[in-house]
C-alpha cells in the first residue's frame, strides 16, 4: 500500500555530526550486532528541518530483551508497551523501541460510524514499514538508517515537510478516534512548526473533537502543559480554541479567553501572559507547572470574582478566597491534577491578592516570603502585572524583597512529576486566617476525586496508558 522512498545521504541534510553521540553509539552497536537500527520520530523530523531535537529515539528489530543483552546500562520498562532505556552519564536516556504494528481496535465487530476504535493495547512487534504506518503524522514517520545514512520515507513525510503540512498517516477520522490526543498534537505541531493542517485533518478534527473526552485525563493535562513549558503556548492555545478542542477540554477557560469569547481585560491579559511565557522560554527562562496552571486558572478566578456583587478589586484576596473552591476544584478534578498541585495553585492565587494588597514593609506580609508557594504567586503577579499593566509597583517591590533575601525568582521543579511539596500537604490552620487559605480537600472533594479515579480505572482496566479512556 505504501511506497518506500529512499533519500540517499547526498540528498538530505542529516549529518552524524548533529546526532547525539550516545544515540550514535546505540545505533552502531545494534547495527554491528546484525539488527536494523534507525533514528525515528521527532528527531528525524527536527534534523530534516535543521532544528535541534529534544531527544533521539531509536527503532530496531531487536526485541527489548535482546537490546538489554547488548547494553549493560539498560533497563526494559513498561508492561504493555515494552521499551528499552539505555542509560548514559548525566541521566541521559536513549529510548530504544522495537518496531511495532498498528494495533487492532478492541471491538472490531462494531463497524460503521459508532465503532469503538479506541486503542487499548499496542505491543505487537512488526516490520519497519508497519512501524512507520502506526505513527501519528507523516512528518513523524520518517527513519534515518545508520546502515546507509539514508532517510527512509514510507509515509510521504518528506513531501509534507517540504510543503509544511501536518497530515495524519491514513484516514484522519479513524486515527483521531483511535487516539483523540492526536487532535491536540496536530494543533501543537502546526503551531510549533508553523505548518498548515491538511484540509481533511481539519475537517476530521472538527467532526471528532468531542472524542477528546474519552482520553485519559492525565495525558490530556500533560498535553495542555507541554506547549506552555516548551515555548509555543500562545500559538497552540489559539489553534485549540479555534478548532473547538479547548471548549471540550477546558470549557471554563475557553468561555473566558477563547477566540469566541467577548473581549475583556482578563482575556487580553491571558494571551499577553502566555506570549510572555513563550518569549521568556525562548530567552532560556522557564516556569514551574504551578505557575503555568495558575495562568490557566486566573481568568476563571477573575470571572467568578466579577460575578459577585460589591467587588472592588479583582484580586481582593478575601473575594478570591470565596471563589477559589468553586472555580478551581471542578476543572482540576476533571483534569486529574494531583491534590498537591491543586492546593499549590489555589494557595498561589490567593497569595497573589495578598501581594497586591500588602507592601513588603508590613511585618505580617513579610512572612509570606518564607512560604513554599511565594515564588509561584510572585511569578504569577509579575506575569500579570506586565500583561495587564497594573500592580507593577507591587511586583517590583516583592521581587526586590526576594532579591535582597539572596534569591532569584526561580521556576520550581516539575510538580506533577515529582514529590508533592510538603507545604501543600500540611493542613494550614492559622488563627489569623489571613496568611493561608484553608487546608485542601474536605471529605467532599476527596470523595469526588475518588469517584473520578475509580471511573478512570474502570475504563482503563485492560488498557494501555497511551490510549486508555477515562477523562469523564
Ligand atoms: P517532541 O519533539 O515533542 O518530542 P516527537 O515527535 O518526538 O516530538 P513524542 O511525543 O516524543 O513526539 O513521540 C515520539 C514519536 O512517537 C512521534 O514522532 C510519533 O512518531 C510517535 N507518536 C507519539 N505519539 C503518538 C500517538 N499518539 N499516536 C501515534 N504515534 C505517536
Ligand atoms: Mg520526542
Amino acid at each position: 500500500m505504501s511506497e518506500l522512498r529512499i533519500i540517499p545521504r547526498a540528498e538530505h541534510p542529516i549529518s552524524r555530526g548533529y546526532i547525539d553521540p550516545d544515540a550514535l553509539k546505540v545505533l552502531y552497536r545494534l547495527h554491528r550486532s546484525g539488527f536494523k537500527a534507525f533514528l525515528v520520530g521527532g528527531s528525524v523530523r527536527d534534523l530534516m528541518m535543521g532544528r535541534t531535537p529534544k531527544d533521539f529515539d531509536v527503532g530496531t528489530n531487536a526485541h527489548p530483551n535482546e537490546v538489554r543483552r547488548l547494553f549493560r546500562n539498560c533497563r526494559v520498562i513498561g508492561r504493555r508497551f515494552r521499551l528499552a532505556h539505555v542509560l548514559f552519564d548525566g541521566g541521559k536516556v536513549i529510548e530504544v523501541s522495537t518496531f511495532r504494528t498498528r494495533p487492532e481496535p478492541e471491538d472490531p465487530e462494531g463497524a460503521g460510524e459508532a465503532a469503538d476504535l479506541l486503542i487499548r493495547s499496542d505491543n505487537t512487534f512488526g516490520t519497519p514499514e508497519e512501524d512507520a504506518l502506526r505513527r501519528d503524522f507523516t512528518i513523524n514517520g520518517l527513519f534515518y538508517d545508520i546502515a546507509t545514512f539514508a532517510v527512509l520515507d514510507y509515509v510521504g513525510g518528506v513531501a509534507d515537510l517540504e510543503q509544511r503540512v501536518v497530515r495524519t498517516i491514513g484516514d484522519p477520522a479513524i486515527r483521531f478516534r483511535e487516539d483523540p490526543v492526536r487532535m491536540m498534537r496536530a494543533c501543537e505541531f502546526a503551531a510549533r512548526l508553523d505548518f498548515q493542517m491538511a484540509p481533511r485533518l481539519r475537517a476530521a478534527l472538527e467532526e471528532n473533537r468531542r472524542e477528546i473526552r474519552r482520553s485519559a485525563a492525565p495525558r490530556v493535562t500533560e498535553e495542555l502543559l507541554d506547549p506552555l513549558r516548551r515555548g509555543w503556548g500562545a500559538a497552540t492555545y489559539r489553534l485549540w480554541s479555534e478548532s473547538g478542542l479547548l471548549a471540550e477540554i477546558f470549557h471554563e477557560l475557553d468561555r473566558e479567553v477563547g477566540i469566541r469569547a467577548p473581549a475583556s481585560p482578563a482575556r487580553t491579559a491571558f494571551w499577553r501572559m502566555i506570549e510572555d511565557i513563550d518569549r521568556r522560554k525562548a530567552a532560556g527562562e522557564g516556569f514551574s507547572d504551578p505557575v503555568l496552571l495558575g495562568v490557566l486558572f486566573l481568568p476563571l478566578v477573575f470571572a467568578a470574582v466579577r460575578a459577585r456583587p460589591g467587588t472592588t478589586s479583582r484580586l481582593d484576596p478575601s473575594r478570591v478566597l470565596l471563589v477559589l473552591e468553586e472555580t478551581v476544584n471542578p476543572a482540576a478534578v476533571r483534569l486529574s491534577l494531583p491534590n498537591a498541585a491543586i492546593h499549590e495553585v489555589k494557595q498561589a492565587l490567593f497569595t497573589l491578592g495578598r501581594l497586591v494588597e500588602t507592601r513588603p514593609g508590613d511585618p505580617l506580609a513579610r512572612r509570606l516570603v518564607t512560604k513554599g508557594y511565594f515564588t509561584t504567586a510572585l511569578a504569577l503577579l509579575s506575569l500579570y502585572a506586565s500583561a495587564a499593566e497594573r500592580y507593577r509597583d507591587a511586583a517590583a517591590a516583592w521581587e526586590d524583597v526576594l532579591a535582597r533575601a539572596g534569591h532569584r525568582l526561580r521556576p520550581g521543579h516539575d510538580l506533577l512529576a515529582s514529590v508533592p511539596f510538603p507545604e501543600a500537604l500540611v493542613p494550614l490552620r492559622q488563627p489569623s486566617g489571613r496568611d493561608e487559605i484553608p487546608a485542601a480537600p474536605d471529605g467532599d472533594e476527596k470523595a469526588r476525586r475518588k469517584g473520578a479515579r475509580r471511573g478512570g480505572r474502570r475504563r482503563r482496566r485492560g488498557g494501555e496508558k497511551r490510549t486508555a479512556g477515562g477523562a469523564g
